[in-house]
């Protein structure tokens, strides 16, 4: 079935007539994946819903499918709607559990863990701030209909610790916990870089379990035992003390589909060009060209350099969102978009928009009309 990416805000912090703020909806195989949930996103979220059943018989997206629930950061466009809506999908008696995910520091999970009060310079946009706050609100287990975890990450470090929203105590995670369920896809977070904790979010199929190498295996003249561990899954220590990883005994057949979603970011993210290349990158592109000086101070991305760092991550397709709006007209964006020549296919997109990622990894694009929504796959720009 591939991934369907439903866009249901473009705009940046400023929502304007035709944009909203963000948050978006990833359709994949295993369930739902939300990224960031801005001001009204239940709104937008059950207008998309209603437009679907309106002009795609079949084709769903239900809150209740929702697993997941990501934070590119703390900043209030990208948090604003999620109490109001996990409020909502309470009131329609909800069960599924939900998994919460977000960006935090390090003096902040280690004020948690040791149960001390936050850092005195904690700014509002710290989600460990927001999130006790919602869990005062009624975002706690006798307050909601259905099961929350919450679960904030020192990313670059890969530090996880989750929050208790009964007790407000903290304990630390061996890793960072993958929505219930889930077995075909996985979540990764990935450090990007902007004025707060921030990070960005994939969403990869796994690939399937590859060929056991035995070749290897008896090059390094292997016992039984020693080959069965390694193909169970199971690391080996060989009695000169190397260790045999054992998932380098298995190599993945056929890479999996992926998409990444940056949240805020200056361009050149280290987390977004340390990854494998994803199918499909949505990347913000908050500047044109001349406000370059705007997007240095505040650490995002103009549209140019939204295009260097997907052809830096050597990326096919790239979608751009999160406009400032003094982009009136997405005409200034195109003309900003310069892939000289590489094999590069960007889009511009609107609000309502879809992504869609075909099981032979082809991706296009669906913009909405009041008719529906009108296909084109996703070619060269000019
Ligand atoms: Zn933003
Ligand atoms: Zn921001």
């Amino acid at each position: 079935m591939g991934f369907d990416v439903h866009v249901l805000g473009t705009a940046s912090a400023r929502p304007t007539n035709r944009r909203d703020v963000s948050g978006s909806a990833v359709k994949c195989p295993d369930g739902i994946a939300v990224i960031d949930c801005g001001e009204g996103f239940q709104s937008r979220f059950s207008h998309q819903r209603k437009m679907l059943k309106l002009h795609e018989k079949g084709t769903t997206l239900k809150p209740g499918n929702v697993d997941v629930l990501l934070f590119t950061h703390g900043h209030l466009d990208h948090t604003w709607g999620a109490l109001p809506w996990m409020q909502t999908m309470s009131l329609d008696h909800r069960e599924t559990p939900l998994l919460i995910l977000g960006p935090s520091s390090k003096p902040v999970l280690d004020a948690l863990i040791s149960g001390s009060d936050l850092p005195a310079d904690t700014p509002p946009s710290e989600l460990a701030r927001q999130w006790r706050s919602w869990h005062s609100l009624g975002a706690n287990n006798s307050g909601l209909s259905f099961p929350t975890r919450w679960i904030l990450g020192d990313v670059a470090e890969q530090r996880w610790v989750e929050l208790d929203a009964q007790t407000g105590k903290a304990v630390a995670l061996e890793s960072m916990p993958q929505p219930a369920g889930w077995s075909s896809c996985k979540i990764e977070a990935l450090q990007t870089h902007h004025s707060v904790p921030s990070c960005a979010w994939a969403i990869k199929q796994v690939g399937k379990r590859g060929k056991f190498d035995r070749l290897r295996a008896a090059e390094l003249r292997l016992t039984e035992q020693q080959r069965m561990s390694l193909a169970r899954g199971d690391d080996v220590t060989l009695e000169n003390g190397d260790r045999l990883n054992a998932s380098s005994f298995r190599g993945q057949s056929g890479s999996g589909l992926s998409v990444i979603l940056s949240g805020d970011t200056a361009e050149g993210a280290p987390g977004l060009l340390s990854t494998a290349t994803p199918t499909l990158l949505v990347h913000e592109a908050t500047f044109l060209e001349a406000q370059s000086d705007k997007a240095d101070e505040h650490l995002h991305s103009t549209v140019a350099g939204a295009v260097r760092t997907a052809q830096q991550m050597k990326v096919n397709h790239l979608a751009l969102t999160h406009y400032s709006s003094r982009i009136k007209d997405l005409e200034t964006v195109s003309n900003e978009i310069d892939t000289e020549g590489a094999s590069l296919h960007v889009v511009c997109l609107n609000d309502g928009d879809r992504l869609r990622i075909a099981e032979d990894a082809s991706v296009s694009h669906l913009t909405f009309t009041q008719e529906g929504w009108s296909k084109r796959n996703m070619s060269p720009n000019r």
